[in-house]
């Protein structure tokens, strides 16, 4: 799985991945390998997670996952906004948001 996002999203893909490892483990076995996270990524400031499968309970968890991509800085966790920074999309905290690489 790949996965390029700032470790200030981290608490969030951790909570993701648990919410969906929860609901994969409710599939018939036969079906599990199917739900795998292909990708999680930053575009447009914003979470993005990609899977090869889904059922609608994971793209409701998925869904508020990158909700909460979208108030939360990419940087540090903390409380931030979706902004306009050097023509790029992101969303940052008042400290970072000029920050233009993610740690
Ligand atoms: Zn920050």
């Amino acid at each position: 799985m790949a996965s390029k996002c700032g470790v200030g999203w981290k608490p969030i893909v951790v909570g993701l991945l648990t919410a969906l490892d929860a609901e994969i483990a409710k599939q018939p076995a036969s079906e599990r390998a199917s739900f795998r996270v292909v990708t999680i990524k930053q575009k447009l400031g914003a979470l993005r997670v990609y899977m090869a499968s889904w059922t609608e309970v994971m793209q409701a968890a998925i869904d508020a996952a990158e909700a909460a991509s979208l108030r939360t800085c990419e940087v540090c966790s903390r409380p931030g906004k979706r902004r306009v920074c050097q023509g790029l999309w992101m969303t940052r905290c008042r400290t970072h948001r000029r920050r233009k690489r993610v740690p």
